[in-house]
């Protein structure tokens, strides 16, 4: 384990770990304050994000900060990852030995910023970092805690440009989060 951010990037850069790294542009490390107090973690690069070697810059990055903007989240004072760091290809869901081979950087990645709460985007995201038990549908707008992190599931942004009727139900989970980090 390391414990500064970049020097887990610059292992990221290099790394062949799984077949992802023979069709990647650029890995997708992650972004945002190293003091987060809320993380989200997302599926896997997109197009958008492999071209640019940044995480949510396209279409459901936008998305993510409106929402940002509507509940007064600062998007400086959070951090986005993904579970994996390189593209699928065609954006297809990560496989479960892609995934794995690459959850050690995001388990880094989560001790070195220690957020209060992560918001687990999705079923990728949901079911890589607690378990195949859990679905989204059924988990999302409820936390779970484990080992003292607090987790929060909800939709994936894509999820919601492909479904405009779940917008209503990631608002609301985004604030709880809110609320979350301004108890106390
Ligand atoms: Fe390595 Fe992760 Fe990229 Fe696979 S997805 S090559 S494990 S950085």
């Amino acid at each position: 384990m390391y414990e500064k951010l970049e020097e887990v990037n610059e292992i990221v850069k290099k790394c062949t770990k799984c077949g992802l790294c023979k069709t990647r542009t650029n890995t997708v490390f992650g972004t945002g304050n190293e003091n987060a107090e809320i993380m989200f973690i997302g599926e896997g690069p997109g197009a958008d994000e492999d071209r640019e070697g940044e995480p949510f810059v396209g279409k459901a990055g936008k998305l993510m900060d409106q929402a940002f903007l509507g509940l007064g989240i600062d998007r400086s004072k959070v951090y986005i990852a993904n579970i994996v760091k390189c593209r699928p290809p065609s954006n297809r869901t990560p496989l479960k030995e892609e995934a794995m081979a690459c959850l050690d950087y995001l388990r880094n990645q989560v001790m070195i910023i220690k957020p209060k709460v992560i918001v687990l985007l999705g079923n990728t995201a949901l079911k890589n970092i607690l378990g195949d038990e859990y679905g989204i549908t059924a988990s999302r707008g409820k936390w779970i805690e484990k080992k003292g992190i607090k987790y929060l599931p909800t939709f994936h942004p894509a999820a919601l440009l492909r479904d405009e009727s779940k917008k209503i139900y990631f608002w609301e989970d985004l604030k709880l989060v809110k609320q979350e980090i301004e108890k106390e």
